[in-house]
């Protein structure tokens, strides 16, 4: 690196350390469960995505094993030289059989899906209207189709309808996309809407139901089925099995047109190698849990529902409220607004055993950082009420400190955790 690029990074790097935005990791040692090990110290943690607690489930884990055992680990290829497995094409297959719809068309990640699904569909001529708060993969994917790119703001149903108007009828395809549950709120979008809305003005609509998918509707199915949705009202759904399912992946779910198109023209898809057979094993295992043990979801929606009567009944603003909060998801929002307020209640839980993590701009909107906590099937009563003690004795001491002293606290606690 020459001298002068390594001291723009370092400049880059001071002033985000500064504005309380530096980003730094922790260690977990061992199994990402609900209790885990982190930076040698056991903890509870209550910012993973791991909603029905499969992420450390032994089935999941030993059909992972068995499949290790048989098939070793890599794949070696991408799917369509010679990367394609047997656990592979079941997973495929059993999706869309729980899915109701013709085909699925697994991926490595989200992120690869979302980018392979936009840049491989949309070119130059066509129209994308995306919600504001989409996650970034879509904004990149979108981005990257070169399609013309129409930021709607958040589930603004009259703005969606304005937009589709304006696209009008000279261009080439219209296409909608939007998050099922915006991931850094727990909101939901209004889909019924959003495709009655499509449907009158002749768009595609694509969802990506990372965090619905396992968690929202009948037997898990997500957030269309939960709607009351089906492939003609959402013809591209996008979901993970990196969250709920405690796997890793994600998949694609439509026509036999959509996804041999993009079996065609995806290009992260298709340029890239195949996800090692024992994970596709794993998420297998998971979706056996997901449709055999509704008591999870039970349990989720019973622990959601006891953090938010119990911030409630302490005066703590946690979650949306209003027509926002409507369905209950288990991304739950505190806003505190300022960085360095997240980050000082972020430590002060920390050192009492409970891993929430900080979210910060530009994840989030300037002057919304926050603490997104998210619950699991697998957190106990008792944890749930610790967390809600905790978090209000760490807001009244923040509220009785200069605000100079958390900022300060702010800084010394990313700089310990980065060991600068
Ligand atoms: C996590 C997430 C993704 C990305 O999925 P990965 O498998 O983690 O790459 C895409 N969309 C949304 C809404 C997500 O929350």
């Amino acid at each position: 690196m020459s001298a002068a690029f390594e001291a723009r990074l370092s400049a880059e790097l001071a002033r985000l350390r500064q504005a309380n935005l530096y980003r730094t990791r922790r260690v977990v040692e061992g199994a990402h469960g609900i209790l885990l090990k982190v930076d040698g110290r056991c903890c509870i943690n209550f910012c993973s995505n791991d909603y029905l607690g499969l992420a450390a489930d032994p089935r999941v884990a030993e059909a992972a094993r068995q499949a290790l055992a048989q098939g070793g680990t890599g794949s070696g290829a991408s799917a369509l030289i010679s990367g394609y497995n047997l656990e592979h094409a079941r997973l495929e297959e059993e999706l869309a059989d729980f899915l109701g719809r013709p085909r699925a068309l697994l991926f490595s990640t989200g992120w690869a899906a979302n980018l392979g699904v936009l840049r491989g569909l949309l070119g130059k001529r066509d129209v994308l209207l995306a919600d504001e708060l989409n996650h970034a993969s879509l904004i990149d994917g979108g981005r990257l189709s070169g399609a013309e790119y129409r930021r709607v703001a958040h589930a603004d149903l009259p703005a969606f309808a304005a937009a589709l108007e304006q696209a009008g009828s000279a261009h080439g395809t219209k296409f909608v996309v939007s998050d099922a549950v915006f991931s850094m709120d727990g909101d939901c979008a209004d889909l019924p809407a959003l495709a009655a809305l499509s449907r009158a003005h002749e768009a595609t609509l694509m969802i990506d139901d990372a965090h619905g998918f396992g968690v929202l509707g009948p037997d898990g199915r997500g957030s269309v089925a939960a709607a009351d949705l089906d492939v003609d009202d959402v013809p591209i759904y996008v979901a993970t099995l990196g969250k709920s399912l405690g796997a890793a992946g994600a998949f694609v779910a439509g026509s036999e047109a959509l996804i041999e198109t993009l079996i065609q023209r995806a290009r992260s898809w298709v340029f890239s190698t195949a996800p090692p057979p024992a994970i596709a094993a794993a998420a297998r295992a998971a979706l056996r849990i997901v449709r055999s043990e509704p008591e999870r979801r039970q349990q989720l929606f019973a622990n959601i529902a006891q953090l938010r009567a119990g911030a409630a009944m302490r005066g703590i603003a946690i979650g949306l409220d209003g027509a926002a909060a409507a369905t209950p998801t288990p991304i739950l929002p505190l806003i505190l607004g300022d960085e360095a307020r997240a980050i000082a209640l972020s430590r002060y839980l920390f050192e009492r055993g409970l891993w929430v993590a900080a979210i910060r701009p530009p994840t989030v909107p300037a002057g919304t950082a926050r603490l997104r906590i998210t619950l699991s099937a697998t957190h106990t009563r008792a944890q749930i009420e610790d967390l809600l003690d905790a978090i209000a004795a760490g807001l009244a001491t923040l509220d009785a400190q200069p605000v100079a002293a958390v900022r300060q606290a702010a800084l010394q606690a990313e700089a310990s955790i980065a060991g600068i």
